[in-house]
């Protein structure tokens, strides 16, 4: 029996001595076996107001560190958990109101615990596992067997709550600090944020590395084990390195490219591809991928999320082609110009993405109604998809989506030129329009009819000499359009109402000797019509121009959006153009073609039940 006793005894010897031999097999191996100075600083009990300016601090100089968080603080200060987790510093926890663990009993403990991972999960909006430091460093047997974690205690105490001098911090750090400490500060202390600061300064020159708890300990070979206690990280020969920034090479396919990337042994990779976060909406890397339009890459390695992960990846991936196409439409077809030699245009005309099995353009496509997407590839190449909505008259927008109830309206707007576009193919048709906007798109329909020279005397103190406006003021002032205020102003840029909309809309009537009937108005809101727009708005409403809403109410201090000025416009056209029609009886054949489908009458302008219809 005595013999079988030894012979286990000597068994468990070597079995403790497994791990260490094991590392020092591993050490030879690697390049990094001397390994560098590491330093774990440790900041307990906050955050607190002076956590951000630490935070700052420690990014300028590239510094990691761990904070064990006081549960009900981070309630206060969700924000800046956050801040001290995306930063790569390991978040970990301090209970939840710093009570003295060794006083409590099991349930006591665990509900300490459970509440501060609780609000540190929270806080990060992810899982993650948090290492403890014990209130006070206050630990024994039976706490150790209930945390159920490591509990991380320290090797170098600054005392900064008793000093409270951010000179004394800083020389408790730089006089005493060794490799492989675990260095106790608090960042509820405004003295320490400084004195931290300087002492990273002076042993950063030192050659020392400033690394989370969970880092120190992966790179010297040390798992941390659930219910032990920890003090420090002595060197000991073996250093597997810091997470290292993720690697990309890129090959080329048809139409992209496929991507493959690399990290330290035994480190994962978290990417996006769509220019967010990675740590939040990345992907977990399992193997090469294709990206098939210009985009931003982003990664970082990992070896535990919360503590031990590389800086950011961030590289914009070569795939834009330096010219675009650009889009014209010649002889009423969508032409592109400027094609880039080797790369193809790959499209669709039914609002599907343009994969690489879309059509490729070889000639210019008839005009239609509804939408347009390209994007151009070659080896190598891949772009963006771009998406226009077009119109068989030959328009070209960005911004009026062809399922929208405005859509013929601005499209016949713009086709009779009454619109230009804010910028190259857009339109704003939610954009409120101003006065200015308004008797411009006027004077544009009533193209070739200008004014006198007489009409510049007739100057409003607001309007901008050579502005683009002013040729349309001078023009309805001239033709009692629009008469300004009292005071002598115009108000170019202020918004456009629609009573004020029907008073010169029934001036140009005048002007033009249209037909005008009065109708008896029914709206719900009568009451609030001006009395000086009342008579303009009855002449509207009789010709058909402008209506109520679903509601029957006509809402006469509404401003009218671009999509509705439109809407009324061509109305107004319409109206313009039947009055015209009986004056010319004796060409008929120049008439329409009786079974020719007519445009479509306003009943027919589909309106959303909650839209405004003029
Ligand atoms: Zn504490």
């Amino acid at each position: 029996m005595k013999r079988w006793i030894a012979m286990l005894l000597l068994l468990s010897c070597l079995l403790t001595l497994l791990p260490s031999a094991m590392i020092t097999a591993s050490a030879a191996t690697t390049e990094r076996s001397k390994g560098g100075k590491l330093i774990a600083l440790t900041f307990d009990d906050g955050p607190s107001q002076y956590t951000k300016t630490l935070l700052d601090g420690l990014a300028a100089r590239g510094a990691k560190a761990t904070f064990f968080i006081v549960g009900q603080n981070a309630e206060y200060y969700p924000e800046t958990v956050r801040r001290i987790f995306n930063e790569g510093h390991q978040v970990a926890q301090h209970s939840y109101t710093h009570a003295s663990l060794t006083g409590l009993g099991t349930g006591g403990i665990l509900t300490e615990l459970n509440r501060t991972d609780e609000v540190l999960t929270k806080c990060l909006g992810m899982q993650s596992s948090f290492i403890l430091r014990p209130p006070y460093g206050a630990c024994n047997d039976s706490v150790l067997a209930t945390i159920g974690r490591p509990a991380i205690i320290w090797s170098l105490d600054t005392e900064d709550w008793k000093y409270r001098n951010s000179a004394t911090v800083c020389s408790n750090i730089v006089n005493n600090a060794k490799d492989g400490d675990i260095i106790l500060c608090h960042d509820i202390h405004q003295t320490t944020i400084p004195g931290a600061l300087a002492a990273i300064d002076k042993l950063q020159a030192q050659g020392y590395e400033f690394v989370t708890i969970n880092e120190l300990y992966r790179r010297r070979g040390v798992s941390l084990v659930n219910g032990k206690s920890y003090y420090s990280c002595r060197p000991n020969g073996y250093d597997s390195g810091a997470a290292m920034v993720p690697e990309v090479t890129t090959e080329p396919i048809y139409g992209g490219v496929k991507v493959t990337l690399t990290a330290g042994e035994g480190a994962k990779i978290y990417y996006s591809t769509n220019g967010l976060e990675p740590l939040k909406n990345g992907k977990l890397y399992s193997g090469p991928f294709e990206l098939t339009e210009g985009t931003t890459l982003r990664a970082f390695s990992f070896y535990n999320l919360n503590g031990d992960r590389s800086k950011e990846l961030k590289k914009e991936m070569p795939l834009e082609p330096e010219n675009m196409p650009e889009i014209q439409v010649i002889d009423n077809c969508f032409t592109f110009t400027n094609l880039a030699e080797g790369l193809d245009i790959r499209y669709t005309t039914d609002g599907s993405e343009p994969g690489a099995n879309a059509s490729t353009y070889e000639a210019p496509i008839p005009c239609y109604n509804g939408v347009l997407k390209y994007r151009m590839c070659g080896l190598g190449v891949g772009t963006k998809t771009k998406t226009f909505y077009v119109s068989a008259r030959g328009n070209l927008f960005i911004d009026v989506p062809t399922t929208e109830w405005f859509f013929d309206s601005m499209d016949q707007a713009v086709s009779a030129g009454l619109f230009n576009g804010t910028a190259q193919y857009v339109y704003e048709p939610q954009t409120s329009m101003t006065r200015a906007m308004f008797v411009t798109t006027l004077y544009r329909m009533m193209d070739g009819k200008s004014f006198t020279e007489n009409a510049k005397k007739l100057t409003f103190t607001d309007v901008e000499k050579d502005s683009w406006y002013e040729k349309a003021v001078f023009w309805a002032a001239e033709n009692g359009i629009v008469n300004g205020y009292e005071d002598g102003s115009f108000r170019p840029n202020l918004k456009i109402n629609r009573e004020e909309m029907c008073v010169m809309l029934d001036r140009l009537f005048s002007l033009m000797h249209l037909k005008e009937s009065v109708t008896e108005l029914k709206f719900a809101d009568n009451s609030r019509i001006s009395e000086w727009a009342a008579e303009n708005v009855k002449h509207m409403v009789a010709a058909g121009i402008i209506l109520g809403n679903d509601k029957n109410c006509f809402e006469p201090q509404k401003s009218a959006t671009r999509a509705e000025v439109a809407t009324v416009l061509v109305r107004t056209l319409k109206f313009i153009e039947a009055s015209e029609e009986p004056e010319t009886p004796s060409e008929p054949e120049e008439l329409p073609e009786p079974e020719a489908p007519t445009e479509p009458s306003d009943s027919e302008i589909i309106t959303p039940p909650d839209a405004f219809e003029p």
